[in-house]
């Protein structure tokens, strides 16, 4: 391995080699493990949309993006071809985004309603946002040995993060999340269980590691512009989320007070 992941082998080695999660988001964009998605990402940077030919897309995978000890972590599928991965920030650049920091800003979770470029100024507290797999695909559908592929970054986050909540969008994030932590020896419920809005399923994965996924509508103006997904039932969503991270802190403390 020359130090740029290319093989499946490489980016799990890459992975655990992470000692923490600079490191981890400094190899993510170097990877070329997927030849399929690496044409993709690199043909969609040079054709752009028009409405951005004037732009440098950054056309490379897109690493997590947040607080480093986020207790809740925010989970899509893939990056969009238009949005992170022209801005190199997740859920940055396009409406998708829009919708979901303006709720982060509204729920506490981020500094301002809007994410537009990786130098805009936002940060987030206590919350991560990331993906199971970090290229854009054609066709925002990536295939089961990419996803499988890019599993290990991942998991290692998850190691190297902690969180105790993860908030799923949609239904393709949640079969992909939940395909990636039962290959990476997190115990995973057979039959799965079903992705809806407002689900929660307690897991349990290695080394002692738990957490609680959330289900929730995509951000997609598929659902936001449908009104499938409002912006009262993402905020009910983020601020459960804060209610599962307080429930653990006051069951925390409860556990040190009885020591
Ligand atoms: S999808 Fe993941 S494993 Fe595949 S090239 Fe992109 S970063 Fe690497």
């Amino acid at each position: 391995m020359t130090g740029v992941p290319t093989t499946p082998d490489d980016v799990a080695r890459a992975a655990a080699a992470a000692p923490d999660l600079a490191a981890l988001d400094a190899v993510v964009p170097t990877c070329r493990a997927c030849p399929r998605l690496v044409a993709w990402r690199e043909l969609v940077g040079v054709e752009k949309r028009a409405a951005f030919r004037d732009e440098e897309y950054w056309a490379r995978p897109v690493p997590g993006f947040g607080d480093p000890s986020a207790g809740v972590l925010v989970v899509g599928l893939a990056p969009a071809a238009h949005g992170a991965n022209r801005t190199g920030r997740m859920f940055t650049g396009d409406r998708s985004g829009d919708f979901l920091f303006a709720a982060m800003h509204r729920t506490g979770f981020a500094s301002q309603a809007t994410s537009t470029a990786r130098d805009d100024g936002l940060t987030l507290t206590d919350v991560r946002v990331t993906a199971p797999v970090r290229c854009a695909p054609p066709a925002n559908a990536p295939t089961p040995q990419e996803r499988r592929t890019c599993g290990p970054y991942l998991s290692r986050e998850l190691e190297l993060v902690r969180p105790r909540v993860v908030v799923v969008l949609g239904a393709f994030g949640w079969q992909a999340l939940l395909s990636t932590l039962a290959e990476q020896s997190w115990v995973v419920p057979r039959p799965r269980p079903r992705f809806g809005h407002g689900v929660e399923v307690a897991l349990a994965g290695p080394g002692g590691a738990s957490v609680v996924l959330l289900g929730c509508f995509h951000v997609s103006q598929q659902n936001t512009f449908t009104g499938r997904l409002t912006p009262d039932m993402l905020d009910a969503v983020l601020l459960r989320a804060r209610a599962l991270l307080s429930g653990d802190q006051a069951s925390d403390e409860s556990r040190a007070r009885q020591r």
